[in-house]
C-alpha cells in the first residue's frame, strides 16, 4: 500500500515538474505579448451641453468651423438616436442620469426641487443645509450630492484607483457641477452670481485652493460685461433662425424689445448674476476648467483623471429666446469656437489621444409656443398651476375636504393623504376625481395614477417613461401628460420637461481615446453613457447603473 502511495506520489511530482516546465517554457514566449498595466487614459473629460438638442448638431453644421463640433462628430463615434429613458426632464435629473447610468426612480435626483411632506416644503436637489459656503459669504454654497442615492462613474474611478484618481467639476449651476462630481468629487465648483466667483462646500474642502483664488481674482466676468452682445457675424446672416424681434422671447430686464444688440455694458461690476444668460458663460466656463488642468495636475499622476464640465448659459438663452432664435445659434456658434480653442488646448496639454472626450445634455427643449402657433405648429402655453386651485375647490365642495393638494410640482399632483384621512373622506376617489377632471382640460394629453400606472391606457414607451421618472418617497400622486408641443405656462420663452423627442433626444458623442470613430442610428438611452465610460476605463460601473455599454464605440 505505502509502495504504492509512493508510486503514485512520484508520479504526480514528476508530472508536475514536467508541467512546470512546460510552462515555464511557454511563458518565455508568452509574457512579453501580455502588458503589465491596464491601459488607460490620461484625462477623461465629459461635457454635458444644458438644453442641446441633438439635431443642433446638424442645424448650424455649415456654420462650425473645423476644430469645434465639426472635429467632435469626424473625429468621434456619435450615437445618434440617443434618447432620455425618463420623464421629466430637467437639469439636475439629467446631470444625475449621465454620470450615474441610473435614472430618477434608482438615483433620487426626480427634479431640480420636489416636494417633501414631512418638511411641508420643496426641496432642492443638492441643498444642505449642514455644509456652509467655501468662498463666498452667500447662501448659494449651501449644497452637496447628499440627496444623491446612488454612485457616479466619477465616483467609481476615485474607488477604483483607491481614491488616487483625482475628480474636478465646474459649472455655473451647482447642480450642473455638483451631480457629476459625484460624493468623492476632490472640487467641485459652482459659480455664484452675488460675487462673480467660483465657489465650493465644505462638502468638498475648507478652503479654496489658491488656483481658484487666483482665476476669481482675475474678474473675468467684468471683461466678458465689457461688450454688450452683438451677434458674432452679419446679422443677415443667421438664416436658420426667426427674425429677431419677436413678441414671445422673454426680455432682458430694461429691455422694449427682445432684440440685438443686448446691452450689457450696463451690468458690469452690478449684476454678476447675468453672466449664465450670455454665451460668454460657457467661455468662462471652459477657462476655468482649463485652469484646473494645470494647477491639479490632471492627467500627470499615472492615474486617470476626470474632469467634468457642465456648459448652462445654452440653457438659459434657449429658455429666454427658444430654440428657433438668433441668439441661440449664435451661442451655439461662439460655443463651436470655444470647442475648438478647448480642444486645442487638450491636445497641448494631455496630448491628443491621450485623453477620453464625451459631449451629452441633460435634456432638450420645447419650441416656444408663440413661435409653434405662428408657423401654425400643435401648441399652447397652460397655466397648470390654476388646475390645482380648480381642484382644491371642487374636492373641497365634493369631498369636503380642505387642501387636499399639496402642490403641483414636476408635472404631478402630489395629495396631502393626512388630511384626507382626517377628513374621512376616500383618497382613491379623489384620486380618480382629479383624473378625471384633469383629461378633459385642453392641452392634457392624459392624466395617470403612478402607482397604478401598470393599469394605465398608455403606450409602453411612456408607462416605462413615467415609471424610471417615479421615486416612490419624492415622487406624487398622479403624472399630468400634455399634448405635444404644449409648455405649461404662459409667459414668453420655453422650457422642458416632457417626454417628447424634443426635449429627450439628446446628443451622445465620444472622442478620443479607446474610441472608434463612427456613427450608429441604432437606439440609446442617456443611461449609457456611464457603463460605456465604465467599460472604457475598466472599472465598476455606478451603484445605481442600469445602462449598457456601447459596444460600436470601443476600439
Ligand atoms: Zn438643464
Ligand atoms: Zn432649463
Amino acid at each position: 500500500m505505502k509502495i504504492k502511495l509512493l508510486c503514485f506520489s512520484l508520479a504526480v511530482l514528476f508530472a508536475n515538474s514536467v508541467s512546470a516546465q512546460k510552462t515555464v517554457k511557454s511563458n518565455k514566449t508568452a509574457t512579453p505579448s501580455y502588458p503589465q498595466t491596464i491601459a488607460r487614459p490620461k484625462l477623461v473629460v465629459g461635457m454635458v451641453v444644458d438644453q442641446m438638442r441633438w439635431d443642433y448638431l446638424y442645424r448650424f453644421y455649415s456654420r462650425y468651423g473645423q476644430g469645434g463640433f465639426k472635429r467632435l462628430i469626424n473625429e468621434g463615434f456619435s450615437a445618434e438616436n440617443t434618447l432620455i429613458p425618463y420623464t421629466p426632464t430637467l437639469t439636475a435629473c439629467g446631470h444625475s442620469s449621465v454620470y450615474t447610468g441610473s435614472v430618477p426612480a434608482i438615483n433620487g435626483i426626480i427634479g431640480n426641487n420636489w416636494f417633501d411632506p414631512q418638511l411641508g416644503r420643496d426641496v432642492y436637489c443638492v441643498e444642505d443645509k449642514s455644509v456652509s459656503t467655501v468662498g463666498s459669504t452667500s447662501k448659494a454654497g449651501l449644497m452637496s450630492p447628499k440627496n444623491l442615492l446612488v454612485t457616479t462613474v466619477t465616483d467609481e474611478l476615485r474607488m477604483a484607483s483607491n481614491f488616487r484618481s483625482k475628480v474636478i467639476s465646474v459649472s455655473l449651476k451647482d447642480r450642473g457641477a455638483i451631480l457629476p462630481g459625484g460624493h468623492t468629487a476632490n472640487g467641485s465648483y459652482w459659480y455664484d452670481g452675488a460675487t462673480g466667483n467660483f465657489i465650493t462646500s465644505t462638502h468638498y474642502m475648507q478652503q479654496l485652493p489658491a488656483w481658484v483664488n487666483d482665476f476669481n481674482a482675475k474678474k473675468l466676468p467684468n471683461k466678458y460685461f465689457s461688450e454688450d452682445w452683438n451677434t458674432l457675424y452679419p446679422i443677415a446672416t443667421y438664416t436658420e433662425s426667426t427674425a429677431d424681434d419677436k413678441p414671445y422671447e422673454r426680455l432682458f430686464k430694461d429691455e422694449k424689445t427682445a432684440t440685438f444688440p443686448h446691452l450689457f455694458k450696463q451690468y458690469a461690476n452690478k449684476n454678476y448674476s447675468l453672466m449664465t444668460s450670455m454665451p460668454q458663460g460657457n467661455t468662462f466656463t471652459l477657462e476655468f476648467a482649463k485652469a484646473a488642468i494645470p494647477a491639479e495636475k490632471l492627467g500627470q499622476s499615472g492615474n486617470t483623471d476626470f474632469l467634468a464640465v457642465s456648459l448652462s448659459s445654452t440653457d438659459y438663452v434657449g429658455h429666454q429666446f427658444g430654440p428657433n432664435s438668433i441668439e441661440l445659434e449664435d451661442t451655439y456658434l461662439r460655443l463651436d469656437k470655444d470647442l475648438e480653442d478647448f480642444f486645442g488646448y487638450l491636445d497641448k496639454t494631455i496630448g491628443k489621444g491621450n485623453y477620453l472626450f464625451f459631449l451629452t445634455a441633460d435634456h432638450g427643449v420645447t419650441h416656444v409656443p408663440g413661435f409653434s402657433k405662428e408657423n401654425k405648429l400643435p401648441s399652447g402655453g397652460l397655466a397648470t398651476k390654476k388646475y390645482k386651485t380648480e381642484l382644491d375647490s371642487l374636492i373641497l365642495k365634493e369631498f369636503k375636504v380642505k387642501d387636499a393638494i399639496f402642490t403641483l410640482i414636476n408635472n404631478q399632483l402630489i395629495f396631502d393623504t393626512d388630511a384626507i384621512k382626517d377628513a374621512k373622506a376616500d383618497y382613491s376617489k379623489i384620486k380618480q376625481f382629479s383624473i378625471d377632471y384633469l383629461v378633459k382640460q385642453e392641452g392634457v394629453l392624459n392624466a395617470v395614477d403612478i402607482k397604478n400606472i401598470g393599469n394605465a391606457s398608455l403606450s409602453q414607451d411612456l408607462k416605462m417613461k413615467i415609471t424610471n421618472g417615479y421615486n416612490a418617497r419624492r415622487s406624487g400622486d398622479v403624472y399630468i401628460i400634455l399634448d405635444a408641443g404644449w409648455y405649461p405656462s404662459l409667459s414668453p420663452g420655453t422650457g422642458h420637461a416632457a417626454w417628447n423627442p424634443y426635449d429627450s433626444h439628446i446628443p451622445n458623442v465620444f472622442m478620443g481615446w479607446g474610441v472608434k470613430p463612427g456613427k450608429t442610428n441604432k437606439e440609446y438611452y442617456m443611461t449609457d453613457i456611464a457603463p460605456t465610460v465604465s467599460a472604457l476605463l475598466h472599472i465598476q460601473q455606478p451603484s445605481g447603473s442600469i445602462g449598457k455599454v456601447i459596444t460600436e464605440l470601443i476600439k
